[in-house]
């Protein structure tokens, strides 16, 4: 059994490489002058919905295109198309649905300098995102498409003479992939890769905010050969639709990205209605600390620290919340956190000198905002990045903002905002419990010179994903599996050998020769 794979992972852009800038620079350009469409699609049809009109986040007056949001009823339209579709999806052999994803990844590299763009303008990404977001896309097709190779194939067990048994795998039936704006390629194209692989066809609901870039993904998901029935796109509100398919009995399950309270609603709709059991694979939110003991190198920390609490503006599941650092270094390391964020360039992410993008859009902002005038007036702000002036969207000023004890943690802030605590170095076993109480449990950092704590630290930690001397975020496909805990998903982990068995329904079968 081959767990990682031969596949190697594609390869980025160097910006700072002219030949490698230039190409992008010309896309983006052009692309002010294009107008993307989103749709909803059903068997290849494309179908009249309601008008949306999609604005760059960065540029209030930028228009990216027109994303059509589909009605109950198309949702419902689709999960009898995709019934219906099943059986025969269910039985292309593995090896051809492997060759599909395994072109789909050769025809987003081919692409790749659009689609760069276009995460750029439509969800904000700093390029350095959007370079990463196509990467980790093309990897998660290949590495699943390898792992549907080798793992979903089927095979003969050892058993008594005169009895032959065979395990195989198979689709479950209607999978539902629901996914967010935060990486609205990679983690749209990785949920549906590995639902259609296993066998499943799939009903795909990308986030409201990030329509464009699905669609453009099915595109190129159809040219590399998926046969039309097997998939289903739905742009729309995720309450409306989700409504619709998740208290369908004919729904085997879903598989969703985004916040705890959504997975919530998603799990008690699937409870509550008669049909199957259905399985629901979940990746959700953080509260996660970074650990600092006093042997710790302070330059290392603080950069580590701004990186995992600010790119993607904050935006990742994965982002660092709470830097937790023993009080003996803990001025150092703050005066060297003030100055780091002072460095920090906010603006239009399709700038080379940008560090971070906008926000999503105006609730997030407002609720962001709202958060920090709060801490604000409560004397807890430590620093706070300048904001240029002149900019025309949902940009925030990356904050650090004082905790006196973990207990004055809220809810999780998605967003460029990052928590101090300091602590003594015997309150550490306390306070990884007192972390591991908030029932989150997704990445955690550590940065000690000290073996002794970074293993009690690890023995006691109850996350998914823990960092030791380095950043927190941007975990690789087939190198770092992803995925929490708790109020932080049910797992198996993306990226990872698991995950795409549970799409899929074994069987086994015994014969008596
Ligand atoms: N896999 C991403 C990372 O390691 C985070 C995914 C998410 O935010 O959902 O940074």
């Amino acid at each position: 059994l081959n767990l990682f794979g031969k596949r190697q992972n594609s390869a980025g852009l160097n910006l700072n490489v002219a030949s490698q800038w230039q190409p992008l620079k010309a896309e983006l350009d052009s692309q002010l002058l294009k107008r993307w469409q989103a749709q909803p699609l059903i068997n290849g049809q494309r179908l009249p919905g309601k008008v949306q009109a999609v604005l760059a986040p960065y540029a209030l007056n930028e228009v990216v295109g027109e994303a059509q949001w589909a009605s109950a009823e198309q949702a419902q339209q689709a999960m009898d198309a995709l019934s219906a579709a099943w059986p025969a999806w269910n039985a292309v052999p593995v090896v051809e649905r492997a060759a599909i994803f395994e072109r789909l990844a050769d025809l987003l590299e081919k692409h790749r300098v659009e689609l760069m763009a276009l995460c750029c303008r439509e969800a904000g990404k700093s390029l350095q995102d959007g370079i990463d977001e196509v990467r980790e896309a093309v990897d998660f097709c290949r590495y699943y498409a390898e792992q549907a190779r080798e793992r979903l194939q089927r095979v003969t067990l050892p058993g008594p003479t005169g009895e032959r048994n065979e395990l195989f795998y198979e689709g479950r039936g209607v999978f539902a992939c629901v996914s967010p704006w935060n990486f609205p390629l990679a983690i749209f194209l990785g949920q549906i890769s590995a639902a259609l692989l296993a066998g499943n066809t799939v009903l795909a609901k990308p986030a409201e905010q990030t329509s464009l870039i699905a669609m453009r993904a099915i595109e190129l998901l159809l040219e590399a050969g998926l046969p039309p029935a097997a998939l289903a796109l739905l742009p729309g509100d995720g309450a409306e639709l989700g409504g619709v398919f998740c208290r369908d009995a004919r729904l085997v399950g879903v598989a969703f990205t985004g916040s705890t309270d959504t997975a919530r609603v998603i799990n008690r709709l699937l409870a509550e209605r008669d049909g199957p059991i259905a399985t629901l694979i979940a990746e959700t939110g953080g509260q996660n600390a970074m650990l600092v003991d006093s042997t710790a190198l302070p330059e290392q920390v603080v950069k580590d620290a701004v990186q995992s609490a600010f790119t993607s503006a904050g935006q990742r599941c994965s982002a660092l919340r709470v830097l937790c650092v023993q009080a003996d270094i803990a001025p150092r390391i703050e005066a060297l956190l003030v100055g780091a964020m002072a460095q920090l360039q906010v603006g239009v992410p399709s700038l080379r000198k940008s560090d971070l993008g906008p926000v999503i859009d105006a609730e997030a902002l407002a609720g962001l905002k709202a958060y920090v005038a709060e801490a604000r007036a409560a004397g807890r702000l430590i620093a706070e990045s300048p904001l240029p002036a002149g900019l025309n969207g949902h940009f925030m000023a990356p904050v650090a903002l004082r905790l006196n004890s973990l207990a004055e943690l809220g809810k999780e802030q998605f967003g460029p905002v990052l928590h101090v605590l300091s602590y003594r170095a015997e309150e550490l076993p306390a306070l990884i419990d007192a972390i591991n109480a908030t029932g989150y449990g997704l990445t955690m950092g550590v940065h000690s010179r000290n073996e002794q704590t970074a293993s009690t630290i690890e023995a006691l930690a109850r996350v998914g994903n823990l960092y030791i001397n380095r950043n927190q975020i941007g975990a690789v496909v087939g190198v770092q599996p992803f995925g929490g805990r708790g109020l932080s998903g049910t797992g198996p982990k993306a990226g990872g050998p698991n995950y795409l068995p549970r799409f899929a329904s074994e069987r086994t079968t015994t014969v008596n020769t």
